[in-house]
């Protein structure tokens, strides 16, 4: 570990040093490079942790347009920005802090790392990663495709740790700060070990999302987007919509188109076009995902469909007569589960919503968007999406409140969150 600290340290004097405009025009190259191998980084990713391949390629896709907007807005982005005050000149400029450490997950192998890692490194930093123990090809690949790309050594380093050795790292001093998309425990160890240090922490963590279908809505609209939001990536994604209000009079309604639609999605091997759910990344996560929905359902709820495992396999399913303290409600639900809650009224499904620990992003479907829009305020969470899901986008911040972490990733608010903010005075 020693020496690959001390290989960043040194790249990061070199890579400081050069202009916003040199170190764009390597993530430049990284892109062509990424796009040019993309199937095959997509077959990886699929074979590693079951995404069904047509999700695959569109995560590697996705990693293109995030260098894309970098590359096109970071030095707009970190220009020193010129304040007045009285006759004296100031100004604020963004300098990079340093070897910064990511922490990742394996349920986006690429789309994490390349989130945390592109505009650290278009701000000058240079990074680290230690990525989740089950997709080490992936860790290898995006490591590969730095050398590849001609970024020089050190820039971004591929780190085979096993995560009790990462408070080690966050503890060596030229490590500047850490970055953790994962689970509430893994972030709150991460954080408890830079807090020691005082390090900047950014922490991406679980998500427990509501998505509101009010009695109004565009009810086919809504159905459609609902099926996206819970079972894409075979519902292991901390944005993925997993607790379902849908308005009394039209619960019915809904939960019969919502069954009808998942039971036609393809089932199957991940690696044939046509499949939309794979297994779950691992068998283990398919077994806790098994018990939350046993225990919920020797609670009171109702299998409406699905409910069974084979190894990592997991059917979609959905449940309904849901109450607040079951564990599909509580808890994460990291796979196709679905529990649908009724409501009265905006007033009830805005407290049943904010009844969570986590706080990443609402979906509300509605018509009436003007009386919602008074009531944004209410919502305790990192993003409202109103009439669509709740998905990233590079150009947009990203990241949540509660126990979902803090922080933002992509758009401005990312890039600033690892740079030195320093402020000059002339008088
Ligand atoms: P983890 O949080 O354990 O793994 C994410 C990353 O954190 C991995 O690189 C892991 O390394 C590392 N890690 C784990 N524990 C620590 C620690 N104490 N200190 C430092 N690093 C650590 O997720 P799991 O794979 O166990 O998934 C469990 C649950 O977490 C999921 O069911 C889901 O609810 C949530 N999750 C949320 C994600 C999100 O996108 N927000 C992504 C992944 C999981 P290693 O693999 O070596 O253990």
């Amino acid at each position: 570990m020693q020496t690959k600290i001390n290989t960043a340290q040194e790249a990061f004097i070199y890579w400081k040093a050069i202009s916003i405009e040199e170190r764009i025009a390597m993530v430049e190259e990284l892109k062509k490079v990424l796009h040019q191998n993309r199937e095959q980084y997509a077959a990886m990713i699929t074979k590693e942790m079951g995404k069904p391949i047509t999700q695959s390629l569109a995560e590697v896709d996705k990693c293109g347009v995030l260098c894309e907007y970098y590359c096109q807005n970071a030095a707009t982005l970190l220009q020193t920005k010129h304040i007045q005050t009285e006759g004296h000149e100031n100004f604020v400029t963004y300098e990079p802090l340093g070897v910064l450490l990511g922490v990742m997950p394996w349920n986006f192998p690429f789309w994490q790392v390349f989130r945390f890692a592109i505009p650290s490194i278009i701000a000058g930093n240079v990074v680290m990663v230690k990525h989740a123990s089950n997709v080490p090809e992936s860790a290898e690949s995006i490591e590969a495709l730095f050398i590849e790309s001609g970024f020089p050594i050190g820039i971004y380093q591929n780190l085979h740790l096993s995560s009790d050795k990462v408070a080690d790292v966050i503890a060596h001093p030229e490590i500047k700060g850490v970055s953790l998309t994962g689970s509430e425990a893994a972030g709150s160890s991460v954080a408890a070990q830079a807090g020691k240090h005082l390090k900047k922490s950014l922490l991406e963590l679980g998500g427990s999302n509501a998505f509101i279908v009010c009695e109004d809505a565009d009810l086919d609209k809504a159905v459609a987007s609902a099926v996206n939001a819970r079972m894409q990536n075979t519902g292991q994604s901390c944005i993925a919509a997993k607790r379902f209000l849908i308005q009394q009079n039209i619960f019915d309604d809904f939960t019969e188109k919502y069954k009808e639609s998942i039971s036609q999605l393809v089932c199957g091997d991940p690696m044939l076009p046509e499949t939309q759910i794979g297994p779950l990344a691992r068998v283990d996560l398919a077994i806790e995902l098994e018990k939350q929905v046993e225990q919920s359902v020797a609670m009171g709820a109702k299998i409406v469909l699905g409910g069974k495992r084979k190894d990592a396999f997991y059917e979609p399913t959905l449940l309904t007569n849901v109450t607040t303290e079951m564990p599909v409600f509580k808890e994460e639900t990291f796979g196709p589960v679905a529990a649908l809650i009724p409501f009265k009224d905006l007033t009830e499904a805005i407290e049943i919503s904010n009844q969570s620990e986590f706080g990443l992003g609402v979906s509300i479907f509605t018509e009436d968007i003007d009386t919602l829009r008074s009531h944004i305020s209410k919502f305790e969470e990192g993003a409202v999406f109103i009439n669509t899901m709740v998905k990233s986008d590079p150009r947009l911040p990203f990241g949540g409140v509660k126990k979902s972490g803090y922080g933002r990733e992509l758009s401005e608010e990312g890039i600033k969150e690892f740079v030195n903010i320093k402020t000059v005075v002339i008088h």
